[in-house]
């Protein structure tokens, strides 16, 4: 239990830096990265928004992140719930395998996404290109 936990706060920590890097990348850097999807084919891909609906949700402003990317917005609870769930599994019982509610959230948000990738190229769907 004890070297889960080491584990789990070493993943914890790494996946800390790696967000507030991000952030600050994306605060300092300037406001695009650019999409290749975009830049290739002039189509939105399902992450597309996605910066803009970082920095709008790091003034805790939820209308404009919901613009920017509503898949995403829809979706980070539902991820969060899911990497936290999985984190107490192992945590607990030090298992690894997905439960069938965990794959099926995950598989849902997949297919979430790519359906949400293809209709906000023909549909209104926030943010366009
Ligand atoms: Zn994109």
């Amino acid at each position: 239990m004890k070297k889960r936990l080491l584990y789990t706060a070493a993943v914890l920590a790494v996946l800390l830096a790696l967000v507030t890097a991000g952030i600050l990348f994306i605060e300092f850097y300037g406001r695009k990265i650019h999409c290749p999807s975009l830049t290739l084919f002039g189509q939105l891909c399902p992450f597309c928004g996605a910066t803009r609906m970082v920095r709008a949700l790091i003034r805790f402003d939820l209308t404009t992140a919901f613009y920017c990317n509503p898949a995403l917005v829809i979706l980070i609870p539902v991820l969060g719930f899911t990497a936290a769930s999985y984190g107490v599994r192992y945590l607990r019982f030090g298992r690894l395998n997905l439960t069938r509610l965990q794959a099926v959230l995950l598989i849902a948000s997949l297919a979430l996404l790519l359906i949400f990738g293809v209709l906000r190229n023909f549909l209104p769907l926030g943010l366009t290109a």
